[in-house]
């Protein structure tokens, strides 16, 4: 549904009314996936990220400084050498000199370390403390900067590389706000950084419209043979996103008593025997306040959105249909986070997802496949399209891009969790949300 009131607010007349009057300026986010520079690289002294990054970026073309007289793209600091309080003024020193000059679109990265992976309760209280830096800035600096903190385990240098492009690019334009935690190990390097998921095969539930639609087109962007699938009564649709990335339709109702069987014998059943990216994007909303929801309201929600995506899990990782280097991906939402009058049920569906990634993660580390999932904000979209006037302008105006986001950044955050480079990335939750207000 078209952003009207984003369209006046760009306009030669609707940029002086917006200015004048103080109202939310919704900028034009880039969505591109160059690494735009220069990227202003900074470090407190003692830090153990900044060689490796700067390495690995010039490697990817792009262009690094220590100081800037022109306009930098993006600022990073590795914080990882903090270890007390009164250390923390390097962010102060670091950010101050440079903060009215980032380009429009710009981005922030602080790479810290896990505070339960320090070796003190001064450094863990110091680490902890990026996190409001980093919110902050997502609120203060505006025109579509992005901020995030990456806490980067130790042993973790070798597996950022797919997080810094994802976060550096134009493709992470309505994630703000977040916290990434990258684990340890070493990940693969994709032979080709456009086409990261060359030979391999993706699910993806849901697909046949909105954010479903947008994940299945991404992925096959990025090389992965995609199965859409969706409800027969949505055929049709389904077919034409099956058609357009030239992959397969599956219909299939995942509420029936039989879907992840069946589910699991059609994978089976195919030249992978088994699927390497398994996409959880099907959701439906039924709200009403509790007081008034009837019963079926509370099942249906409940059952597709978090009992269909943990029996299929059970029903493919006991059939070894998801061999290591699998993702399984879930979509959250903030109301799961938040919470949100009308949607008890589902709430409750989203922070199960939430759940499900955490206590999953643990168990699935052994068999080299990871647990993520999104949890988008306001997206337009049908769903959204639907609701009244007012709490829709709320939704769109009340977060740091003053915008709803698109399909294709919720789309954009999958497909980096998909990579081959993600492999070092399990248990997180991300927001696709461009920093709303709504939740923490
Ligand atoms: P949508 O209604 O446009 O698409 C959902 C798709 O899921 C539909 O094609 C539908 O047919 C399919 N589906 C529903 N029940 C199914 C079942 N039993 N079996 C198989 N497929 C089924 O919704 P959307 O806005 O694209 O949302 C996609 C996901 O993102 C959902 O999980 C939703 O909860 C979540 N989400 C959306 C927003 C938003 O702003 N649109 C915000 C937060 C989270």
């Amino acid at each position: 549904m078209a952003d009207r009131y984003a369209n006046f607010a760009n306009s030669g007349l609707g940029r002086t009314v917006v200015k004048r009057l103080g109202l939310p300026d919704p900028p034009r986010l880039r969505r591109d996936a160059a690494i735009d520079g220069p990227i202003l690289l900074g470090a407190a002294p003692g830090g153990r990220l900044s060689e490796p990054i700067r390495k690995l970026l010039e490697a990817a073309g792009a262009e690094v400084v220590d100081t800037t007289e022109v306009r930098a793209a993006a600022l990073v600091l590795d914080a990882t050498g903090i270890t007390g309080s009164a250390e923390l003024r390097s962010l102060y020193d670091f950010f101050h000199p440079y903060a009215r000059s980032l380009k429009v679109s710009g981005r922030v990265i602080v790479l810290g370390t896990p505070p339960e992976a320090t070796s003190s309760p001064s450094e863990a209280t110091a680490q902890r403390s990026l996190e409001g830096l980093t919110r902050s800035i997502g609120k203060e600096f505006g025109r579509g900067t992005t901020a995030q903190l990456v806490y980067v385990a130790p042993g973790g240098e070798g597996a950022v590389e797919s997080t810094l492009r994802f976060l550096l690019s134009g493709r992470s334009a309505y994630v703000s706000g977040q916290v990434i935690r990258v684990g340890a190990g070493v990940a693969e390097v994709p032979a080709d950084w456009d086409r990261p998921l060359d030979g391999k095969l993706a699910l993806v539930t849901g697909a046949a419209r909105g954010i479903g639609a947008a994940i299945a087109r991404t992925l096959a962007r990025d090389g992965a043979d995609v199965i859409a699938l969706d409800v027969p009564a949505a055929g049709d649709a389904l077919a034409d996103v099956a058609n357009s990335t030239r992959g397969r339709a599956l219909q299939l109702d995942l509420t029936a008593a039989d879907a992840p069987a069946r589910l699991a014998g059609y994978l089976a059943a195919g030249p992978r025997a088994g699927v390497d990216i398994v996409v959880h994007n099907a959701g439906i909303t039924r709200d009403k306040t509790i007081a008034r929801m009837d019963p079926s309201l509370w099942d249906a929600v409940l059952g597709v959105n978090l009992t269909a995506p943990e029996r299929v899990n059970q029903e493919l990782l006991s059939r070894d249909l998801i061999p290591s280097g699998g993702r399984i991906i879930g979509v959250a939402s903030i109301a799961g986070i938040a919470g949100n009058r009308g949607q008890t049920n589902y709430a409750t569906s989203k922070a199960g997802v939430i759940g499900l990634v955490q206590s999953w993660a643990p168990l699935l580390a052994g068999r080299g496949v990871t647990i993520n999932a999104v949890a988008p904000g306001f997206i337009e979209t049908a769903m959204t399209a639907k609701m009244p006037l007012g709490l829709r302008e709320a939704g769109r105006r009340l977060n740091s891009m003053s915008q709803g986001g698109l399909p294709i950044d919720v789309a954009e955050a999958i497909a980096w969790f998909a990579s081959p480079g993600s492999s070092a990335i399990t248990g997180n939750v991300v927001r696709v949300c461009g920093q709303s207000l709504l939740g923490a």
